[in-house]
């Protein structure tokens, strides 16, 4: 059996005849008409026509960006879910902020919208209203977007849409990323769908496309020399990605259909376990891609064991992410906790869930993980 691995490139075909495309054309640089393509073709998949995108060469240099179009300074507060992947948080410590971390809610996983309410309240009795709230859809399911919206409405305060690993996702059939005043894509390697490395800034409109982009090539200003006013940065997608990323746009759909249909197998089969809790849509106004399949177990099982188990027969899975305010690098910033994510992290894992696992190898995946469990018992 070949190593089945947690989540792979999965490429279609189309995607060679562009890149191939753009080498003939000699348009090997970081722009060219599959960035412009790339960028439209993302507004027209989350039906964001009065939207802007901005393909950039990474999910992290998108949320750097809205992070810098919020204007956050040194000592400005911004809000973050803790139970994320550190590429959340990092953007707000590039500009001096100090991120404040708000745990989970049990039913989506993502941030919860009490704590977050009673955050900003402490917050602001404190004389430091957050600039901003980091948002993540974790493994592809949206957060409680309309708690989340009334609060970021009510207090004023910008939400930043991770939505890193929701591209596929809806919340009450808009799509994940449209919400807030920003939102981020990611196409890393791992990720629905893959540039090899690639971004996108999703805002609301031209200006503010205009100096993100402007912040992406070097703040170079509009005249003949090089002259600049303000700091900038390389983050611009290069031609060949944007190509790849036209071709895998192309079929996000049927990547969504498959990873879908691979959490609802395990669902079924590991379900019968009675040890088992996934990670569900609450209700039918979510829609979740299941990028990866996250379900946890009952606390006398330890994951980890599983983990290893598990690579012995060459399966590849992988603990959830590891809030940030148990990350020693960030554990000296601000948390409202209610220990929601430390035990979700602490039982949970996330299987094999590639959109080219076939039937045969999540079958071995299944058989495995029930062999372990009966040892177990
Ligand atoms: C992958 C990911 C990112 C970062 O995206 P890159 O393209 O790898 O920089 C940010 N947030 C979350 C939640 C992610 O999973």
């Amino acid at each position: 059996m070949n190593k089945i691995w947690l989540s792979s490139p999965h490429m279609e075909g189309h995607e060679l005849d562009y890149i191939k495309d753009a080498y003939n054309k000699n348009h090997v640089f970081p722009l060219g008409e599959y960035v412009d393509l790339f960028e439209s073709r993302i507004l027209n998949e989350i039906k964001y026509k009065k939207g802007q995108c901005l393909a950039l060469n990474s999910g992290t240099s998108a949320l750097h960006l809205a992070i810098k179009l919020c204007g956050i300074l040194p000592g400005d507060e911004v809000i973050c879910s803790s139970f994320t992947f550190s590429a959340s948080v990092n953007p707000i410590l590039y500009e001096g902020g100090n991120p404040v971390f708000v745990d989970s809610e049990n039913d989506t996983w993502n941030m919860c919208p009490i704590l977050l309410k009673k955050c900003i309240k402490d917050r602001i009795s404190l004389g430091k209203k957050p600039k901003a709230i980091i948002l993540v859809h974790l493994y592809g399911m949206p957060a409680k977007i309309d708690e989340i919206l009334e609060i970021s409405n009510y207090y004023n305060i910008p939400i930043i849409e991770d939505a890193a690993e929701s591209l596929g996702s809806y919340y009450n059939n808009q799509h994940t990323g449209t919400f807030g005043e920003y939102g981020i894509f990611s196409f890393n390697g791992n990720k629905i769908i893959t540039t090899s490395g690639g971004g996108a800034l999703i805002c609301k409109n031209e200006r503010l496309k205009y100096d993100a982009l402007k912040y992406a090539t070097q703040s170079r200003e509009p005249v003949n020399w090089y002259e600049h006013t303000q700091i900038g940065y390389n983050y611009r997608l290069s031609n060949i990605s944007a190509a790849i990323g036209v071709g895998q746009l192309e079929i996000l759909r049927k990547r969504v259909n498959k990873r879908r249909e691979i959490f609802s197998r395990y669902k079924k089969e590991l379900s019968d376990l009675g040890v088992t809790t996934f990670q569900l849509e609450p209700n039918t106004k979510f829609f979740s891609n299941h990028w990866l399949t996250a379900l946890t177990f009952n606390e006398k099982y330890n994951v980890s064991r599983l983990i290893n188990y598990l690579n012995k027969y060459n399966i590849e899975s992988r603990h959830l992410w590891k809030p940030m305010h148990l990350q020693p690098f960030f554990s000296n910033f601000k948390l409202y906790t209610n220990g929601i994510s430390e035990k979700i992290f602490k039982t949970g894992i996330c299987l094999p869930s590639s959109s080219l696992l076939t039937n045969e190898e999540q079958t071995y995946v299944i058989e495995k993980i029930k062999k372990w469990y009966l040892k177990k018992h």
